[in-house]
Order: structure tokens, then sequence, then C-alpha cells
């Protein structure tokens, strides 16, 4: 039997329906990847610098997997498609970004796929909703809780959660 990996993704969506596209994404992942064992709740952020966009729901989730990183990669991207097929002509844009933030304790740097992911730190709209489930998980290297990264983030955007 293949080992089980644990995995933690931040999905995000600013056009259409967007809580309705995070809870179909959770299913597809259900479906495809493994086992969704835990779900941050929804957190409302502006976007970064572009004022004109409409504001984002992120929701960080833990998955028990089997699958490899790039298999888990695939299967984000197949939600994202699923997503954005969706909403094509209605929305003409992406309505779903689903990114890989931790997968055990791996680190990982290869043309298509970095772990963790590079921008983690940096940002309190994947910290915020990645510390409500995986509060004292160790990144891998910065060697900090996500706790510790999140008190020591420099970002100051606000991050609402709304449920
Ligand atoms: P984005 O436009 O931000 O959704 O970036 C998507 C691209 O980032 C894809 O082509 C992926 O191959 C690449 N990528 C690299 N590392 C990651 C990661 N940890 N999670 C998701 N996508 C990643």
């Amino acid at each position: 039997m293949s080992a089980v990996h644990t995995a933690y993704l931040l999905l995000g969506s600013n056009l259409g329906d967007r809580a309705t596209i995070l809870r179909d994404a959770v299913q597809h992942l259900r479906a495809t990847a493994g086992t969704v064992e835990a779900t941050s709740g929804l957190y409302e952020t502006a976007a970064w610098g572009l004022e004109e966009q409409p504001t984002f729901l992120n929701q960080a989730v833990r998955l028990q997997t089997k699958l490899t990183p790039e298999l888990l990669l695939d299967t984000c991207q197949q939600a994202e498609q699923l997503a954005g097929r969706e909403r094509l002509v209605r929305w003409g844009a992406r309505t779903l970004d689903v990114d890989i933030l931790l997968y055990d304790g791996l680190v990982l740097d290869t043309p298509r796929l970095t772990v963790p992911h590079p921008r983690l730190p940096e940002r309190r709209f994947a910290l915020v909703p990645l510390a409500e489930i995986a509060a004292n998980v160790v990144h891998p290297e910065a060697k900090c809780t996500v706790t510790e990264l999140l008190v020591a983030c420099p970002d100051t955007l606000p991050v609402t959660r709304i449920n």
C-alpha cells in the first residue's frame, strides 16, 4: 500500500459565486485526491494592488492523499479548469486558484512545482486560513510554525473571516 501524505492547499476565488466555487472545489478534491480532513472558514481579502478587482474568498484545506506532489498539482489544476470552464462564457476569467502550500515536510523545487509555496510567508491571505487548521505545523524551510510565520508576516492586508 502506498504511503499517505498530509498536504495543505489554499483555494481562492474572486469571480462568480465564490463560495459555491470553493465548495465544488473541495468536493472535487474529495472525489479525486483523498480525504479532506479539515477546512478553514472562508476569509475575504482585498485583491493585492489592483483595486478594480473584486475581493477574494480564500479557504485552506488539509488533505490526506496518496498522490505524489505532481499528481496532486494535476488534480488542483483540473479543479481550476472545471471552475473556469463552467464560468468562462459568463465571466470571461478564471474563477478558481488552487495552490499547494505544504506537503508533509517536503522541500521541492522543479520547473513546475515549488513546495512549500514560495510566497506563503509573505501572504496573510494564505497564512490566516492556514493557521486555523495548521497552527503548530512546522514550515520545513523557515523552521518555525505557521503561527510564528503569521506573527512575523509583514503583510498588513485585512483578512476577514466571513462564516
Ligand atoms: P498561478 O497562476 O498563481 O495559479 O500559478 C500557476 C503555476 O504555478 C502553475 O503553472 C504551477 O505549475 C506553478 N506552481 C509552482 N509551485 C506551485 C504550488 N506550490 N502550487 C500550485 N502551483 C504551483
